[in-house]
């Protein structure tokens, strides 16, 4: 056993215990039906050592953690055309809020929040129909996992779709502004069916691999992104990926981290691990309460922040 075995399988039994486990989301219904209890870790390290614990193996609904490929893709396809459509600095709002777009003419801050993560989609989207787009982004996450079982759960993107009311009308305030190419109800079913991707920890480790491997893919040796694109959007999900709570999780867990509503972190320590836990009880800000406690122990204990010990 290594030390990051050790810590990995300390650190889930002290989560077993923990009483206040958070909130479940609950406004997308389907969400709600998760056991509070669950809890899993998983992390890859740079020398693809696997070290998991807890329900590590168990699929979730990855939902805004998706937001971070969804950007790569984008930037994949149109450059640095997309900061036309989406800003760069933290919110410090809710991941849902109306009221800046309002302020901001219809160009969301950042990619991360929703109505930023919506124009992302629709610049994958054109030239598409919904369903190529997001076959697209479904085999670009079972690439990058190795793992070409990931699905998306239908009953999750069928329940946010019937109850995404305030998602819509973020999308339609960004339309009035010209500022989705594609018809919203196009743009917002493939970013409801994005969100609802199920991963388990482990294939999302896999998954993020890429970002802690400055843009490669272990695996095949081969570069997904470039080095520089890499760096960047772990800056985005530093100062960006816990929305409102992006502050506090630098503070206390110090590596760039994406959360979703469905409980799961994907964390990057760069050059050293591409870190996921899932609690599904969120905090606040909606963010996982247990994850960002579990990594904030696990950056301590691994000294793994990228502040320094
Ligand atoms: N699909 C969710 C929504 O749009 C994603 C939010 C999240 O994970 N923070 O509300």
């Amino acid at each position: 056993m290594s030390k990051l075995d050790d810590v990995v399988k300390e650190i889930a039994d002290e989560m077993r215990h923990m009483p206040d486990r958070g909130e479940v989301a609950s406004y997308i219904p389907e969400l709600a039906r998760v056991d509070p209890k669950s809890f899993g870790i998983a992390v890859v390290d740079a020398e693809g050592n696997v070290a998991v614990a807890g329900d590590a193996d168990t699929p979730f609904s990855i939902q805004s953690i998706s937001k971070v490929f969804t950007l790569t893709l984008a930037l994949g396809k149109v450059g640095d055309r997309l900061w036309d459509r989406v800003g760069r600095e933290p919110s410090g709002s809710p991941f849902n809020s109306v009221v800046q777009l309002e302020y901001e003419k219809g160009i969301p801050r950042n990619p991360f929040i929703n109505a930023g993560a919506i124009a992302v989609t629709d610049l994958i989207l054109s030239n598409h129909l919904p369903r190529e787009a997001l076959g697209e982004i479904l085999r670009f996450m079972q690439f990058l996992a190795d793992d070409p079982t990931i699905t998306i759960d239908q009953q999750v993107a069928a329940s946010e779709h019937r109850t995404g009311f305030r998602n819509a009308a973020l999308a339609n305030y960004m339309k009035s502004f010209g500022m989705l190419d594609n018809p919203v109800d196009f743009t917002l079913g493939v970013y409801f069916h994005h969100c609802a991707i199920a991963m388990s920890c482990r294939q999302l480790a896999m998954a993020g691999r890429f970002l802690a491997q400055f843009g490669s893919n272990p695996s095949t040796g081969y570069a997904v992104i470039q080095p520089e694109r890499a760096r960047r959007i772990n800056a985005l999900m530093l100062t960006c990926g816990h929305y409102d709570g992006s502050g506090e999780f630098a503070y206390r867990v110090g590596l760039p981290g994406k959360s979703g509503v469905g409980g799961g972190i994907l964390a990057i320590a760069p050059g050293k691990a591409s870190i996921v836990v899932w609690s599904p009880g969120l905090d606040k800000t909606g963010n996982s309460r247990l994850g960002r406690i579990a990594l904030e122990r696990l950056t301590s204990r691994m000294g793994w922040s990228i502040f320094g010990a």
